[in-house]
């Protein structure tokens, strides 16, 4: 079984697209300058669709996190356990993510930066806890 994979739309593209060269997009809206991720076609606040995209610094804090020791579906039986963490991003979006080393010990408020794996082609972020 292939692992599922995100597939890219009109209003995603241009993320995923970042995430390919390294580049962590989030959107901001022009009318009330609310921060969000995953992409959207208007703002999740006040539902305008004058959005713009930013590159984020990539750095941020754990809010919350679990290990996962049961995989969802067979394609994840070589991966667990692993971390999955909701970090707050220093542009104050919060990203769901894996965590790069999941063997490794993370804490709530755990300072982390985003880079990125290739799966299959696609470029997913990770969080990677900062020394
Ligand atoms: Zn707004």
């Amino acid at each position: 079984m292939t692992r599922p994979l995100p597939h890219a739309t009109s209003d995603t593209e241009p993320f995923w697209d970042g995430c390919k060269t390294g580049d962590l997009r989030y959107q901001i809206c022009s009318q009330c300058n609310h921060v969000q991720i995953f992409p959207r076609s208007l703002c999740s606040s006040c539902q305008n669709r004058s959005l713009q995209w930013k590159s984020s610094g990539k750095r941020g804090r754990v809010m919350s996190y679990t290990k996962v020791h049961r995989a969802p579906t067979p394609a994840f039986r070589n991966e667990v356990p692993y971390l999955i963490a909701l970090v707050e991003m220093d542009e104050g979006f919060r990203l769901m993510v894996n965590v790069r080393d999941s063997a490794s010990e993370i804490t709530i408020g755990q300072a982390v930066r985003v880079g990125f794996r290739e799966v299959d082609g696609v470029s997913l972020p990770e969080a990677e806890a900062c020394a």
